[in-house]
C-alpha cells in the first residue's frame, strides 16, 4: 500500500468506532482528504493531541486504492495547535466557519495550495489575537474567488450598466447586482446591498489589500458585510452554515 505525506489542517472529526475516528484534513498537496484514524481514541495513542480541530502539521497516510475506500492515517505530528483560538468565542466561531466553508466548498482531493495558505494565514492571525472582522472577510472573499463562486461586484449582471446607487439589489442566482430596470420579475433578490460592501469584497477577492492590519472597517459596515456573506454563502451551499449566526 503506498504511503503519502502531506501538510494538513484538521477541519473535521467524527467518531467511527469505539477506538477510531474519521478525521478530515485540508491538505496542501491533496486538498480535502478523509482518513480513518485507527485507535486514535485509545489512551496511549501516539496521535493524541496531534490531530485536534484546526491543528496544522504533517501527516502520513496509506492511500485507499479505490475511490470509495478511506485512507488510513498512520502518523501525525502537529506543528501548530492553535489552542489560543479556543479561549475566545468570537475567534473560535470564525475558525469553525472557515473550516465549515472549506469542508463544503471544496471538492474532495482537489488541491489548491493558495487556498491552503489562506486558511493557515487566517488561523495564525486569529491565534495571534486578531479578532475575526477583516481577516475573516478576506479569507471568505479569497475562498469564493479560488473556488469559482465569487460574484460580480459592480455593474448590472443582466445589462451591464453601472449603478450609482448607494445600495443595489443582488441576485444570488445570477451572481451579481441587478439594476432597477432589470430587477422586476427576478425572484430571490437580496435587497439593499450597499455598493461599498460589494466593492470591499471585490478588492479582498482580488487580493488588493495586502496590509489587512491597516484596514479598519466600521462596525455598521462589518455587520453589512457579514449579513451579505451569510446570505450569499447559504444560497451557494443550499443550507445555513452552523457558525454563521454567531459571527
Ligand atoms: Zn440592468
Amino acid at each position: 500500500m503506498p504511503y503519502e505525506k502531506a501538510h494538513a489542517l484538521t477541519i473535521r472529526s467524527s467518531d467511527f468506532s469505539e477506538t477510531s475516528r474519521i478525521i478530515v484534513f485540508y491538505t496542501r498537496e491533496y486538498g480535502r482528504l478523509a482518513t480513518l484514524a485507527k485507535g486514535v481514541k485509545r489512551k496511549y495513542s501516539r496521535m493524541i493531541g496531534q490531530v485536534d480541530l484546526f491543528s496544522y502539521g504533517e501527516i502520513v497516510f496509506a492511500s485507499g486504492r479505490r475511490r470509495d475506500r478511506l485512507h488510513v492515517l498512520t502518523e501525525a505530528c502537529a506543528f501548530e495547535t492553535f489552542l489560543e483560538i479556543r479561549t475566545d468565542l468570537a475567534r473560535l466561531y470564525a475558525a469553525c466557519h472557515a473550516a465549515d466553508l472549506i469542508s463544503s466548498m471544496t471538492a474532495e482531493e482537489d488541491p489548491n495550495p493558495d487556498l491552503f495558505d489562506q486558511v493557515l494565514r487566517l488561523l495564525r492571525r486569529l491565534e495571534g489575537g486578531v479578532g475575526p472582522g477583516i481577516s475573516l472577510f478576506a479569507f471568505e472573499a479569497r475562498l469564493l474567488a479560488l473556488t469559482g463562486f465569487m460574484p460580480q461586484v459592480a455593474g448590472c449582471v443582466v445589462c451591464g450598466r453601472d449603478s450609482r446607487a448607494r445600495a443595489v439589489a443582488f441576485s444570488p442566482r445570477l451572481g451579481g447586482p441587478v439594476c432597477e430596470e432589470c430587477s422586476p420579475g427576478e425572484a430571490d433578490l437580496v435587497e439593499d446591498v450597499p455598493s461599498g460592501v460589494l466593492a470591499l469584497l471585490g478588492r479582498l477577492a482580488a487580493d488588493k489589500l495586502t496590509r489587512l492590519d491597516r484596514v479598519t472597517v466600521a462596525a455598521p459596515v462589518a455587520r453589512q458585510v457579514r449579513s451579505f456573506l451569510n446570505q450569499y454563502e447559504s444560497y451557494v451551499l443550499g443550507r445555513e452554515l452552523r457558525a454563521a449566526k454567531h459571527l
